[in-house]
């Protein structure tokens, strides 16, 4: 039987590549959005593919479907969006993660987390250990989307513990690629777009603070062998490529592939800038044997490729 998946967010970045990846392998996909941060072209492909329907839909309001599989991936994620109005960002994870593991316990699906590498904090234990409880403000500006998965992770352990469900919880580290959204507002997105256009790159504070960038098809990867994975994982499991770099190297590297002339200006660190950042990811290996393939320098490439097609360039 075809199994039937439902993924929430799945007009956006990495939600358009999970479904590509799920109809590739024969899956009937229901893709929900409200297309927050989600676009239309991201899934334009897809319209009319016989497996395929899309569905308008807020997930903080409660949602009636029979599904085999859930990946909630639903809230935006960069700080600028999920800034702008943080309580709907609280809201997106913790009632919409409400509305998904109910749905979840009533259909029997099994259902799986995008949580994120914020739940470290600005951590103090590096490179990030799964064991590592994080160091989180609760009252800060990055607090909405922070507080807001950490509750959905505890949401999806109390349904585990309290009626049975079958979850799954993937800790995502900075991901990039095509698709993300222009005026994203995420570093890769604006040092690309910036360097294509000639414009100055934005520098936040001196560029010391450290991330590890993974490719998206590496980590759309890892979500599906997090799926398929037996019962007894649960996670929460780091997803990401523990390649770390600084976000100047990242200035450095996106202007030596573009051949671009824009100079770099610094503007301050925002509040609560985690300084550094790099999964470790031995548990992944060792239960989904998985591991990224895929450098900064190809994964760039790509990515540059993709948005010289968007703005002209
Ligand atoms: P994105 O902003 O491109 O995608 C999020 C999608 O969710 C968008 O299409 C948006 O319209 C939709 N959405 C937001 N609120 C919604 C709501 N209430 N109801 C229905 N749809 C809603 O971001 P992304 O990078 O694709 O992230 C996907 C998920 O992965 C998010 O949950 C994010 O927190 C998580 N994540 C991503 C990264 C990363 O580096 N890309 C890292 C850690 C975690
Ligand atoms: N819910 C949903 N779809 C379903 C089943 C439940 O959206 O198919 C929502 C429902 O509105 C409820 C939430 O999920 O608010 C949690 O459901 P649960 O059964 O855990 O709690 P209860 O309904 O008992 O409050
Ligand atoms: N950053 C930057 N310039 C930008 C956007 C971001 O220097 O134009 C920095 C930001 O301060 C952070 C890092 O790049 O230290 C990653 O930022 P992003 O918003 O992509 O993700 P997150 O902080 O959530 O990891």
């Amino acid at each position: 039987m075809t199994r039937k998946v439902l993924v929430t967010g799945g007009a956006g970045f990495l939600g358009s590549h999970l479904c590509d990846a799920l109809l590739a392998r024969g899956d009937d996909v229901l893709c929900v959005d409200n297309f927050f941060t989600g676009q239309r072209r991201n899934i334009a492909h897809l319209m009319g593919h016989e497996r395929f329907e899309f569905l308008r839909h807020d997930i903080t309001f409660p949602l009636y479907v029979e599904v085999d599989e859930i990946y909630n991936l639903a809230c935006p994620a960069s700080p600028v969006h999920y800034q702008f109005d943080p309580v709907q960002t609280t809201k997106t994870s913790v009632i919409g993660a409400i509305n998904m593991l109910g749905l979840a316990k009533r259909t029997k699906a099994k259902i799986l987390q995008a949580s994120t590498s914020e739940v470290y904090g600005d951590p103090e234990i590096h490179p990030q250990v799964e064991s590592y409880w994080g160091r989180v403000n609760p009252i800060g500006r990055r607090s909405c989307y922070d507080e807001g998965k950490r509750c959905a992770e505890t949401l999806f352990f109390d349904y585990r513990r309290q009626h049975n469900t079958r979850i799954k919880v993937a800790r995502i580290f900075n991901t990039y690629g095509p698709r993300m959204h222009p005026n994203d507002g995420r570093v890769v997105s604006n040092f690309i777009v910036q360097a294509l256009a000639g414009a100055p790159i934005t520098l936040y504070g001196e560029g010391r603070q450290t991330r590890s960038f993974c490719y998206v098809d590496d980590l759309i990867a890892a979500l599906i062998a997090l799926m398929d994975s037996g019962e007894d994982v649960t996670g929460p499991l780091n997803l990401g490529n523990p390649t770390e770099f600084t976000i100047a190297d990242l200035a450095a590297q996106v202007l030596t592939l573009t051949g671009s002339t824009s100079q770099i200006t610094y503007a301050p660190l925002p509040s609560d800038d985690p300084r550094q950042r790099k999964p470790d990811i031995t548990l992944a290996r060792q239960l989904l044997d998985w591991a990224p393939t895929t450098g900064l320098e190809a994964g760039l490439g790509r990515t540059i490729g993709y948005f010289r097609g968007v703005v002209g360039v």
